[in-house]
């Protein structure tokens, strides 16, 4: 068996939220489809030790904003590698309460969807919960960013070799140093750098303010090791 065929399953990029009483939450998922069309179910896989699940569980009810190509790596970041147990993830964030009261988030999504739990099923680490749509809407036209794109453009993870890999136009010219985080492994590539944490391409890592942190988790910049 080569599980490395398993790389090749694509998928989407979304924000999964849930409410539990007055609390709401919400994590980057990638396993939103669509079930059946009549009526129109949906269902989303969830990890069981995460707070989402706890709230889904409990309220029957998720929502799933499903983000545009554009979203900046740092609010994908702030909906992943952290829990809502420990930060209030929807803090700076914008959103409205959905019929059931899931949070929809407003920031760099096109779309939503809604739905009330029909069915749970439990699979070792995670489950799946199957929901009923009971609203859906579109906020803006563009490009739905999927799970490939974050993890080869956004986090820059794509090795040169690859056809995916967006060749810079100087290739020849002196290459500077990639530094990697020690713990979530994104990499800081000089050549893009960080425009949306405000570095410029071309700037070193070494040149970078002591005070910028990971794009992705939010480590600070001595957690990065040279590659
Ligand atoms: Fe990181």
């Amino acid at each position: 068996m080569n599980p490395k065929a398993l790389y090749s399953l694509t998928y989407g990029l979304f924000v999964v939220s849930s409410c539990k009483a007055d609390r709401i939450n919400g994590q980057i998922a990638n396993t939103v489809i669509q079930v059946c069309s009549e009526p129109q179910i949906i269902e989303v896989v969830i990890n069981r030790s995460n707070l989402t699940h706890e709230y889904i569980s409990s309220s029957k009810v998720f929502a799933v904003s499903i983000l545009s190509q554009e979203t900046p790596l740092n609010f994908i970041g702030g909906f992943g590698f952290k829990s809502g147990r420990e930060v209030e993830k929807f803090a700076g964030v914008n959103y409205k309460p959905g019929q059931l009261g899931a949070p929809i988030v407003l920031d760099h999504t096109l779309a939503y969807l809604e739905a009330r739990v029909i069915n749970r099923i439990d699979v070792y680490t995670h489950s799946i919960f199957v929901g009923e749509l009971v609203d859906a809407d579109v906020i803006k036209e563009g490009e739905p960013i999927t799970y490939a794109y974050y993890q080869q453009v956004k986090r820059g993870t794509t090795p040169r070799s690859a056809p995916s890999y967006i060749a810079d136009k100087k290739e020849e010219k002196t290459k500077m140093d990639q530094y990697k985080c020690n713990v979530c492994g994104y990499i800081y590539d000089p050549e893009k750098g960080d425009p949306d944490g405000g570095i410029k391409p071309g700037t070193k890592f070494e040149d970078i303010p002591d005070d910028w942190t990971c794009p992705v988790c939010g480590a600070e910049k001595n957690q990065f090791t040279r590659i």
